[in-house]
């Protein structure tokens, strides 16, 4: 009897080839479109909700697939159709998971539907952590949690920056100190429901690439949220926050790590996929550019360059598929597997894309090959859930024990 495989069983192939026909019929037409136009492609999303693969039971089916391969697959095909449409499909998913990750039963039930409406009416969610002093250095967020204790409400000010559907969210998930003195263990994450007066989409950003995923400002003004909206509860709170100030280890997740802990893996198998996307683009072009009279493939020069490719690319794979079996099967992250993961795919992602570029010569430089767009599109993925240089502190403390800076 064999206990290790690495073969996708039935139920993740039949996902796999379907999320692939969507990808390659309506997403990788429609990329170089809304990557000109920057904005949301919300009749494509309303596309995918209309055919199950955007909504709350997708995801949920593949994030409980016991195989663990279940999202990585899922989002390898989406980001392999285009990267900027993949995360305006998918960017919901990380506000999703803020809820899963620290929200009671309840609050699930209550809000991660509601993040995704109805086919008729589809909506988007967004996390927001990071602030204009607080990038990498999450424990520095200003924006701060108050509760007012007579009317049971919390208070939220500040300013958050480099939201994914900031502004344009139905649901924003909003990680605040409530402690400032105590770092980032005295952080709390918030739901702020539809329509909360005091919340406001700031600047939206013009960027590099990913250009058909919306990211912008988020301002929040004396916003008032229900006491029901503090994720987890306000006794877990209270009990974290007693703990946290008697300095005791244990139970002191941080709220805004807790959820870059659970999607690292997920996102690195969009780097996976924008990165084969630009292999298989790269691969055709070798086998039929003739110069000095053959294939530039049958140099080894080219050759070569595409075997390095296609290597990194499955080297990746297994990175992102050991982190995402060792998440479901309750394994140890000891050397910190899930950064490593994402460290791997976004800088392969990177190398694969201008790998790409070059093999297209001056074809690979302009908007007629859809190799550039996937190279701008894969300099994100050295710089969101966390840079490199931060996966590459959280595993080297990881593996040393050492206080690392
Ligand atoms: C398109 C886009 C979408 C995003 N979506 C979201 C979102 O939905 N929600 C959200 O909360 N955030 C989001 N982010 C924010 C993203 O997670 C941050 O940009 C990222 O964490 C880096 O923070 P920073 O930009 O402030 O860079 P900084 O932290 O200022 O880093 C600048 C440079 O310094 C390096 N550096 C910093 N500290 C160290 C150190 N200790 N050791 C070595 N090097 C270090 C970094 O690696 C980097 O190279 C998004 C960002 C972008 C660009």
């Amino acid at each position: 009897m064999t206990t290790f495989s690495l073969d996708p069983g039935p139920d993740q192939i039949a996902v796999r080839d379907w999320l692939h026909g969507f990808a390659a019929d309506v997403i990788r037409p429609a990329a170089a479109e809304w990557d000109e136009r920057e904005e949301t492609p919300w009749p494509i999303i309303q596309e995918a909700a209309k055919l199950g693969i955007y909504s709350l039971d997708f995801y949920a089916q593949q994030f409980f697939d016991p195989s663990g391969v279940g999202i990585p697959i899922a989002m390898e095909e989406l980001f392999w159709g285009d990267a900027g449409i993949g995360l305006a499909i998918t960017g919901t998913t990380l506000a999703a998971v803020a809820v899963l990750a620290n929200g009671t039963d309840e609050q699930i039930g209550t809000w991660a539907p509601q993040m995704f409406g109805t086919p008729e009416d589809v909506k988007v969610a967004a996390f927001c952590s990071s602030e204009p002093d607080a990038g990498s250095d999450v424990s520095a967020l200003r924006t701060r949690a108050v509760y007012d204790q007579a009317k049971d409400e919390w208070v939220i000010n500040g300013t958050k920056t480099w939201a994914t559907n900031g502004g344009i969210a139905h649901v924003h998930v909003v990680v605040a100190t409530v402690d400032p003195e105590l770092g980032s263990r005295g952080q709390a994450s918030f739901i702020v429901p539809p329509g909360t007066p005091g919340l406001s989409q700031g600047q939206k950003f013009k960027k590099h690439g990913i250009r058909a995923s919306h990211t912008a400002e988020v301002v929040l003004d004396g916003v008032r949220v229900p006491g029901h909206c503090l994720l987890g509860g306000k006794e877990k709170l209270d009990a974290r926050l007693a703990r946290a100030r008697e300095g005791t280890r244990g139970g002191g997740k941080n709220a805004a790590m807790a959820t870059f802990e659970a999607s690292r893996p997920a996102v690195g198998a969009q780097a996976i996929g924008i990165a084969r996307a630009a292999y298989e683009v790269a691969l055709d072009y070798a086998k039929t550019r003739v110069q000095f009279g053959k294939p530039i493939i049958e140099n080894q020069g080219v050759a070569f360059q595409l075997a390095d490719m296609k290597t990194r690319i499955d080297a990746a794979r297994l990175l992102v598929w050991r982190a995402s079996w060792m998440a479901v099967n309750n394994q140890p992250f000891t050397s910190a597997e899930g950064s490593m993961s994402k460290l791997y795919a976004g800088e392969t992602a990177k190398f694969v894309t201008a790998q790409a570029m070059q093999i297209l010569g001056g074809n690979g430089f302009t908007r007629e090959y859809p190799v550039e767009r996937m190279h701008r599109d894969s300099a994100i993925y050295t710089v969101f859930e966390g840079t490199s240089e931060i996966q590459r502190l959280v595993i080297a403390r990881a593996i040393s024990g050492a206080p690392i800076r």
